[in-house]
């Protein structure tokens, strides 16, 4: 689906997660490079090429890799994709050592009575599934980011550090269209708008304060990794958060 001009989200895109089917949000942004914002769990190029080719494209063609923080739902594709594209990948230095494999990603502290209730029914066949899902292969950072960069990408393209939720964690903001791609910072669903996941952010008063840096943007359309597309009537409004 294009949100605004070039600028899509990959339809369809559902992972089953622990028995629950969610959906994801990677954005393609289609300029003469190709650019992709987080790539979903591991298999996603196939979804991502499928989607490519339906504009004429394919994994191949793509140039700039974003990614919004380290976890497995938002990096588990990557390697897979940059093998097929030699894409450069770019991410916020404090995450780097968890996509690079150098540090391992933290256990969420979530629901963990519920998880392991699940990981306790799962057949030994889907235990594997389930770890190889998990597992990220490392992948190399070309240009590790800070904050504050901008990039002639969807016409521009501002880097939003927004730590917490992991501390490298980045939103994307493209003033031109008054989009906001906030990664894991927000989730629209059920017509409700949500801040961070408690249970899967490293420091959630951090993650929380963040939510400040993003509140008086002007934003006409914001995209979460999960759940729906946001849109609001008033875009010079504070979001509701
Ligand atoms: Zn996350
Ligand atoms: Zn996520």
């Amino acid at each position: 689906m294009e949100i605004v001009e070039n600028i899509h989200i990959v339809d369809d895109f559902y992972f089953d997660f622990l028995g629950r089917k969610a959906r994801i949000n990677p954005v393609l942004i289609m300029d003469e490079e190709i650019s992709l914002i987080d790539t979903g769990w591991k298999g996603s190029y196939k979804i991502i090429d499928g989607y490519l080719i339906s504009l004429g494209k394919g994994i191949a063609d793509i140039k700039n890799i974003f990614i919004t923080h380290y976890h497995p739902d938002h990096i588990g594709g990557l390697k897979e994709i940059k093998d097929r594209s030699g894409a450069r990948v770019y991410a916020h230095y404090l995450d780097i050592p968890f996509i690079e494999g150098e540090k391992s990603i933290p256990v969420p502290k979530m629901n963990s009575d519920r998880i392991h209730a699940r990981l306790a029914e799962m057949s030994p066949e889907q235990m594997k599934e389930f770890a190889s899902m998990i597992y990220i292969d490392p992948v190399k950072v070309d240009v590790p980011l800070k904050g504050g960069e901008e990039f002639n990408i969807g016409e521009k393209m501002k880097v939003i550090h927004t730590p917490g939720h992991t501390e490298g964690h980045i939103c994307l903001y493209f003033p031109v269209h008054r989009l906001l791609l906030s990664g894991d910072m927000t989730r629209f669903e059920e017509g409700k708008l949500f801040g961070p996941v408690e249970g899967f952010s490293q420091d959630i008063v951090q993650a929380r304060e963040s939510l400040k840096l993003i509140r008086n943007l002007e934003i006409q359309a914001m995209a979460g990794f999960h759940g729906d597309l946001f849109i609001r009537e008033k875009e010079s409004l504070p979001l509701p958060l």
